[in-house]
């Protein structure tokens, strides 16, 4: 009998999981809403009714050993506990995922933030595969990030680092709901690409359609000159931001998903040209910048990553 894995990546609106063995290659997965915005309890038991789901569906070829949850927020990796709060999740604050989940399954539970669980699979599975020094960016409506040093997440000193959607790039800039102003998250989410290109349809004295997404502007960027100026910005502005981190963390690859990540490899080019005009060239002369290939599976698998190595530390400790 082999030893499996349950993957749960929590979201607002959907809870996503699957089962796999520590190679991470799915047996079985499913989606259900999650009720996010219900109590705590409620979404604890859409999580046991995904376990309980994948253990029916995988009880003839292994033992389920352990679960992996992704969740949005901060997370003490050590407790498997939120720190604080969490966006889209207004119940969910200070949850005790390991606690709560482990008593309701009788089964180990490993918890991380989201991002650093799609870092994860990134990095062991995905564009930036062997990789031991890498960064994970995700661009969709915020942007989240992940830090691999010498093959293992960096979490910061009390779980808080790899916030890498707050590093502001313009001491002027727009507000941010952290508090700051100027961070990334409002230059190269999808809603702060929206704004940029809102601003200077504005100042081109055009009206700009009402309904714009990002897909909207990569789609019309040859005969639309706002479009392709927003592009050519929002290439920029990430590589403001990539070339800091580049110049601290030295990565062999950085590895870009979400979905404006979507927008193709053209883009992510770009992104990569900027990073290397501005990057220190000894750091960036050999750095990969590259689309994430995960898709929306990254989260699902760097949970059950996470819940395999976790245990697989666990039993290494115990022998
Ligand atoms: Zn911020």
């Amino acid at each position: 009998m082999k030893d499996l894995f349950v993957g749960l990546d929590l979201g607002g609106t959907w809870l996503k999981y699957g089962v796999a063995g520590a190679d991470g290659k799915l047996l079985a997965r499913g989606k259900k809403p999650s009720h996010g915005q219900e109590s705590r309890e409620v979404i604890f038991g859409v999580m046991e009714e995904a376990v309980a789901e994948m253990k029916a569906a995988t009880a003839d070829v292994g033992q389920l050993r352990a679960i992996g949850v992704g969740s949005p927020g901060i997370v003490d990796y050590e407790q498997g506990k939120l720190v604080g709060g969490a966006p889209n999740l207004p119940h969910w604050e200070g949850a005790d995922i390991r606690g709560e989940l482990g008593r309701r399954t009788g089964l180990k539970v490993y918890a991380d933030n989201d991002a650093n669980v799609m870092a994860l699979a990134e990095t062991r599975l995905g564009a930036g595969r062997g990789a031991r020094n890498a960064i994970f960016l995700t661009l969709g409506t915020g942007i989240g990030g992940g830090i691999l040093i010498d093959g293992e997440l960096y979490r910061g000193s009390w779980f808080a680092g790899a916030e890498l959607g707050h590093v502001p790039i313009k001491f002027d800039g727009r507000k941010c709901n952290c508090g700051n102003v100027g961070c990334i998250e409002q230059y190269a989410s999808a809603p702060g690409i929206i704004q940029t290109y809102r601003e200077l349809c504005e100042a081109a004295g055009r009206t700009c359609p009402d309904e714009v997404t990002t897909e909207h502007i990569f789609g019309v960027a040859d005969e639309d000159k706002e479009a392709a100026e927003t592009i050519r910005l929002t290439a920029y502005y990430l590589g403001v931001a990539l070339s800091g981190f580049t110049n601290v963390f030295n990565p062999e690859v950085i590895v870009i998903g979400g979905g404006v990540a979507e927008a193709g490899d053209a883009f992510i080019r770009k992104v990569e040209d900027e990073t290397k005009k501005l990057a220190m060239r000894e750091s960036a002369s050999r750095l990969r910048v590259v689309r994430a290939q995960m898709g929306n599976e990254a989260g699902t698998v760097g949970a059950i990553l996470l819940a395999a190595e976790g245990y697989a530390k666990e039993k290494e400790g115990r022998a």
